[in-house]
């Protein structure tokens, strides 16, 4: 099959391939494993052409306009529409999921992170060159035995795009609700550093790691060429 036929009808193909490939958890089956990793490795890019990608996808997204966020002005004022019981209003993660009471400030801060990140996502779905590093980072993952594959790679990417800790949005101190001003506390997530935590502990920093591997490959290919092409 050419290339350029590659719709999206054939593509659940393959990534149903890298499902099964990384959902394979009896490592038992030896010959089971084998074949699942084959498809994988078969798969797998390498370092050079996945930072390429990656350098395509970091330029995509300073270049896009991102979504702002709710300021502690917009945050009150949403806070003053919600319907109370008691002081408490009802506040749900998802439409189906059971509601907790919260005060009507802590309940508009939530809100408005969900937005924040809602929006992000439909920012990133716009990335053309998100899906291929998506996919590739997903079967290195998958080679590298971590369960969860996909998230785990769909959350390393995302922090590698913008490493700015959601709790303070970077500013090092505690927010105080309802106060445009800052405490005089860290922030708790970052310890006030203003840089997010890797997501998924040491599985996340190893793929963080490789992407970050992958784009010096990628920049010392440029590089080489560059010079051969000058000297
Ligand atoms: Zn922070």
């Amino acid at each position: 099959m050419l290339a350029d036929t590659n719709t999206a009808n054939e593509r659940p193909g393959i990534e149903e391939q890298y499902e099964t490939a990384s959902n394979t958890s009896d490592l038992s089956v030896e010959s089971h494993r084998r074949g699942a990793v084959d498809i994988l490795i078969a798969a797998a890019w390498s370092e050079t052409r996945l930072g390429g990608a990656l350098l395509r996808l970091h330029s995509e997204y300073e270049g896009s306009e991102k979504p702002a966020r709710m300021g502690s002005a917009a945050v009150d004022r949403l806070a003053g529409t919600l319907e109370l019981v008691d002081g408490l209003t009802a506040w749900r993660e998802a439409p189906d999921k059971a509601p907790v009471w919260l005060k009507p400030t802590e309940a508009a801060k939530r809100t408005a992170h969900q937005w924040h990140l809602h929006e992000t996502a439909l920012l990133l779905q716009k990335l053309k060159a998100l899906p291929e590093v998506r996919e590739q980072l997903t079967i290195r993952a998958a080679m590298w035995g971590m369960e969860d594959a996909a998230s785990k790679a769909a959350g390393v990417i995302r922090y590698w795009l913008d490493q700015t800790c959601q709790s303070c949005d970077g500013r090092k101190f505690r927010l105080i609700q309802g106060a445009p001003k800052l405490s005089n506390r860290a922030c708790p997530t970052c310890q006030g550093s203003g840089v997010a935590p890797v997501p998924h502990g040491q599985e996340g920093r190893k793929l963080a790691n490789y992407l970050d591997s992958c784009v010096h490959r990628a920049r010392q290919g440029i590089s080489n060429r560059l010079h051969n092409r000058d000297g």
